[in-house]
């Protein structure tokens, strides 16, 4: 499905673009037709400051378009840091020599219930890969736990690459997304990032999507850590993939995920000659917002305040929010121990924080997970999102949880604006029967009720 040398050549050839050919791709993209590699490969290579301005336009136009002012939230649950994996790059891998730690079930509902105290409805649950101290079943238990315990409404897992029969245990315990990042897509950085682990096998973990789709699941969600090798060939391997997973099984990537590198215990940043500039990263995100317009595209806490601000605008459509990487990192006491992270943090405001200045930004901070559990996955949220139906209910399930949220875990400020704020939203939906249920529903969340959606 990869082939470095055909994208090394596609990138090659397109290393000094005309001005009608971006002009004529920038058209294509602006009207969301499909962009082709050559078309890719061009807009990562053009160079002017113009065009450069035009993407970033084109790209804030087309997340306005599709996903309107909503903002997905969510925070990442670390449960384990057994790992018998050694990536170079992380401060869980085998060699780092620290006390390893798994959650208990108890511990896992303490987490869950602290998290829903912030106003999460939405996890990605993190482990490392170690078939004893945490097989598959410890995982679906661990979900059961928070499901079972919590109002946490959807778990996304993110897992090492495995096995069909236990895909089909994960969807059976009903998780959201099932994330896997390829890491690097280029086989030889791979391999070296990777040493003697399971991990290792770059097949093995390409194909891991394949295995999860052949066990029933059909929502899935990819990411590259930036920083590993040659930013450009990865955008062409995250679309390629995408492209593939779409042929084989008539559904690509639900989101992609855009980690940058992070210092790391046991690691230099200074051994990683790929390290991105910020402003390759702007342009490797607006690309791909062009290239999959309806891809929901995640940016964690790793990024600064002013990076997801101005990205969020430019075509991100989620963030996780007051995030903590190491294991059982949620405490009410802030002052309780603090075990030793994955990676270091650059956006470490709390959530209260984080939906205050999307709010102050005119942007809805959204818990919704209806589509999930009204069953539109996979093909079929895909079929709604390209038609544009489902902008029609993201909007009012976006406000109607944002009036749980303000209801349940606001101060007495965000009472007060974001309820003006989310009255104003309302009634700027067009759709009149749409409209008039979505107040009714408002004033019912005020008065005590709870999940409602559409
Ligand atoms: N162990 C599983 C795996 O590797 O697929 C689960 C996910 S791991 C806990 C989450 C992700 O963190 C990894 O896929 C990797 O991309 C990212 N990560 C690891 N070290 C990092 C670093 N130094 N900076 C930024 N992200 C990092
Ligand atoms: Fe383990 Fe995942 Fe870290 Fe690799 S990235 S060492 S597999 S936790």
């Amino acid at each position: 499905m990869i082939d470095k040398y055909y994208i090394n050549k596609l990138l090659q050839a397109a290393r000094h673009p005309a001005d009608e050919e971006i002009q004529a791709i920038l058209d294509k993209a602006r009207k969301r037709k499909r962009l082709n590699d050559m078309d890719v490969a061009m807009l990562l290579n053009a160079h002017k400051p113009e065009q450069l301005e035009q993407i970033y336009d084109i790209a804030g136009c087309l997340k306005d378009e599709i996903y309107g002012s909503r903002v997905v939230i969510f925070a990442p649950l670390y449960i384990s840091n057994y790992c018998v994996n050694n990536c170079k790059y992380c401060g869980y891998r085998r060699d780092n020599k620290f006390p390893r730690k798994k959650l208990t079930q108890s511990a896992i509902k303490e987490q869950a219930i602290t998290l829903e105290k912030l106003g999460h409805k939405r996890l990605a649950l993190e482990v490392g890969e170690s078939p004893k101290e945490t097989p598959i079943d410890y995982v679906v238990e661990s979900i059961k736990t928070i499901y079972d315990n919590s109002s946490i409404r959807r778990i996304n897992v993110n897992i090492a690459a495995t096995t069909v029969d236990d895909y089909k245990k994960l969807k059976d315990v009903g998780i959201g997304t099932y994330i896997l990042f390829q890491e690097t897509y280029d086989p030889d950085a791979f391999k070296d990032q990777h040493p003697k682990s399971i991990k290792g096998d770059y097949e093995y973990h390409l194909h891991a999507f394949d295995r999860a789709f052949e066990a029933g699941i059909d929502d899935v969600g990819a990411g590259v850590l930036f920083g590993l090798a040659n930013w450009k060939f990865e955008v062409m391997s995250l679309l390629i993939h995408n492209r593939y997973l779409e042929d084989t099984y008539g559904v690509g990537f639900h989101t992609i995920s855009v980690p940058r590198l992070k210092k790391a215990e046991g690691m230099s940043l200074e051994d990683y000659p790929n390290i991105i500039s910020d402003e390759q990263f702007k342009r490797l995100v607006t690309v791909l917002r062009l290239a999959v317009p309806y891809v929901g595209l995640i940016l964690s806490t790793r990024e600064t305040k002013e990076m997801r601000e101005e990205l969020i605008q430019r075509g991100v459509s989620q963030i996780s929010a007051g995030s903590k990487t190491d294991v059982g990192g949620y405490h009410e006491d802030i002052e309780e121990a603090h075990e030793p992270d994955q990676f270091e943090l650059s956006d470490e405001r709390s959530v209260l924080e984080v939906n205050k200045d999307l709010i102050s930004r005119n942007l809805i901070p959204s818990y919704c997970t209806a589509c999930y559990r009204k069953g539109r996955t996979g093909d079929r949220f895909m079929r709604l999102a390209k038609g544009g139906t489902i902008g029609l209910i993201c909007e009012p399930n976006a406000l109607m949880t944002l009036t749980e949220y303000v209801m349940d875990y606001g101060d007495q400020e965000l009472i007060e604006s974001g309820l003006k704020f989310i009255f104003n939203h309302a009634e700027k939906i067009r759709h009149q029967t749409v409209k008039d249920k979505l107040k009714t529903n408002i004033y019912r969340i005020i008065k005590g009720e709870r999940d409602l959606y559409f």
